[in-house]
């Protein structure tokens, strides 16, 4: 029996650039279809493969302005040079309807959303060490050196906002780090306080007098 959420939960998955949050939450995204994609709005060029609304919405930093003034962001950030924002009405419209929402954002994003949203649930990617992300970001190829060298300048004082996540993942071994998510966001899912008790109460019991 599935579980009626009396509102839709938020997860917000952070780490640093290149521990794996886009390759975890493609394969979680595939696997536990409930769950939506929140699509952030980038002034960032894209990089190859990635598509205009499936990745990011890639938009003139212009169009970043007139979104900050018209309150369109439920948060926003500048990271290495660019900036990066979470539309608002996506997310509160699945919310209403009780479906849950995956998002990936920086360190100051979710500290933004916890302060807005404290019900949101909250996870930390992380590499199993410097070597290891340094091996990613090159393999990646999406960054010049220098943009690398400040990726992984910036990860040494990310991974020092690890304590203020409510779950963290490894993520050494993929398929792993999968089910570690994926465990994480159906555990959400049976939290009393997150349910509609009394439906739940109703089926059961009335179930026990017919
Ligand atoms: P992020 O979204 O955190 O910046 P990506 O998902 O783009 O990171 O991953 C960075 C690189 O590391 C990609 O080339 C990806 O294929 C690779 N990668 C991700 N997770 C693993 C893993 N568990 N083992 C090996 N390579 C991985
Ligand atoms: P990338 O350029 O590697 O896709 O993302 C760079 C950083 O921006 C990552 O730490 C990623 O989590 C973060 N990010 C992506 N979208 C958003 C967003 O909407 N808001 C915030 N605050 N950070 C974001």
């Amino acid at each position: 029996m599935q579980l009626a959420l009396k509102k839709g939960i938020l997860f917000v998955l952070s780490g640093p650039s290149g521990a794996g949050k886009n390759t975890l939450l493609n394969a979680v995204l595939e696997k536990v279809p409930e769950v939506h994609y929140s699509v952030s709005a980038t002034t960032r060029p894209s990089r190859p493969g990635e598509i205009n609304g499936r990745n990011y919405f890639f938009i003139s930093p212009e169009r970043f302005q007139q979104g900050i003034e018209a309150g369109e962001f439920l948060e926003w950030t500048e990271f290495c040079g660019h900036y990066y924002g979470t539309p608002r009405r996506f997310i509160d419209e699945r919310l209403a309807e009780g479906k849950s929402v995956i998002m990936d954002v920086d360190i100051r994003g979710a500290a933004q959303i916890k302060s807005q949203l404290p019900e949101v649930v909250s996870v930390f990617l992380l590499p199993p060490n410097m070597a290891v992300l340094h091996q990613r970001l090159v393999g990646r190829a999406s960054e010049e050196e220098e943009a690398i060298r400040r990726r992984l300048e910036k990860a040494l004082c990310e991974v020092q906002a690890l304590t203020d996540y409510d779950y963290v993942i490894v993520n050494e071994d993929l398929d792993l780090a999968v089910e570690r998510m994926k465990a994480i966001i159906i555990a959400e899912r049976q939290r009393v306080t997150r349910i509609d008790c009394q439906r739940i109460m109703d089926q059961v019991l009335g179930g026990m007098l017919e």
